[in-house]
């Protein structure tokens, strides 16, 4: 009797992703876990996203090692919460910094704040202090996982579980992409996950010093990020999604993933058409009436 040929690697990915498109973040990570385990790494800014994946991560993906990107111009919070984190968990956390002789180049030509000027010379110093630096990291890993979720801003609206990362080469996993930021605040105060102190003071998204500031009620959650540009533009270069490529292709709709006549359905959507909506089975998942969200907190990345 003849067997039925094994799938590609690619077929695979495909079969998860769409598996695993609208599944709970905790099944999403233990398949990270399983699939990839210390060859995969979060990419953590500390916001409260990522400690909430670094909370689910400890639990369901304990191999995944932790990474986050010091650029020089982290707030003294952020230092804060990176330490009560590692203490927490008793984990090792790479600080991984940009490259100190092209930072001195930059700073000496341009002058500290050239990331004023234009949207161009901002690119150039995330560039620099963001995206190098993530290259490194990732360097040699198979997979990386944050904490975006697609309610974020509008450059977020189309980020799936489980992307192709094409720049990087990498699987990228967003094991939140369907969280609430209530519910992402319902997780940390239940399980008191330590958090960045600034949330506390109008700071739903937390980046480099100078580049972040509060918002004011009623304004996207990415407001204070980069606010002298325009809400689309507002993105460093480590999440970007461009046409046809990088950030973030469906693993479904990669070339050698397609087969004819078939017409993907995006992970994210059920079959249902519902929308998706975290389904953590443990049971301190967010989500219960009796806790009310705090008025501006959030974010991450
Ligand atoms: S967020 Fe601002 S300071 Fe930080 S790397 Fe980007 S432009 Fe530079």
């Amino acid at each position: 009797m003849s067997s039925l040929p094994s799938q590609s690697p690619a077929d695979q990915l495909a079969s998860d992703a769409l598996r695993l498109g609208s599944a709970p973040a905790s099944e999403i990570l233990a398949w990270v876990e399983r699939r990839f385990g210390r060859d995969a790494a979060i990419a953590s800014s500390f916001g409260a996203e990522d400690v909430v994946l670094i909370d689910l991560a400890r639990r369901h993906a304990p191999s995944v090692r932790v990474f986050t990107l010091d650029t020089g111009w982290l707030p003294t919070e952020t230092h804060d919460v990176i330490e009560a984190i590692r203490r927490r968990y008793d984990i090792e956390i790479e600080v991984v910094r940009p490259d100190a002789a092209t930072v001195e180049r930059l700073e000496a030509s341009r002058g500290l704040y050239s990331f004023r000027r234009s949207v161009e010379e901002r690119k150039e110093c995330c560039g620099i202090r963001k995206l190098e630096p993530l290259r490194r990291a990732l360097s040699g890993r198979a997979a990386w996982v944050t904490g975006l979720r697609r309610e974020q801003s509008i450059t977020r609206t189309g980020v799936q579980a489980i992307e192709i990362d094409r720049d990087n080469g990498l699987v990228k996993v967003n094991p939140l992409v369907a969280w609430s930021r209530e519910e992402v605040w319902t997780w940390i105060r239940r399980n008191d996950v330590p958090y960045n102190a600034l949330h506390d003071a109008g700071y739903p998204s937390i980046g480099c010093a100078p580049c972040t500031r509060p918002v004011q009620p009623g304004e996207d959650e990415r407001a204070g990020r980069w606010w002298w540009e325009s809400p689309e533009k507002r993105e460093c270069g480590l999440h970007e999604r461009r046409e046809g490529g990088a950030g973030g292709d469906s693993p479904q709709a990669a070339p050698q993933s397609r087969r004819s006549g078939d017409s993907p359905r995006p992970p994210h959507e059920s079959s249902s058409g519902d929308s998706p909506r975290p389904r953590d089975e443990d049971s301190s998942r967010p989500g219960g009436d009796e806790d009310e969200p705090r008025p501006w907190h959030g974010v991450g990345a």
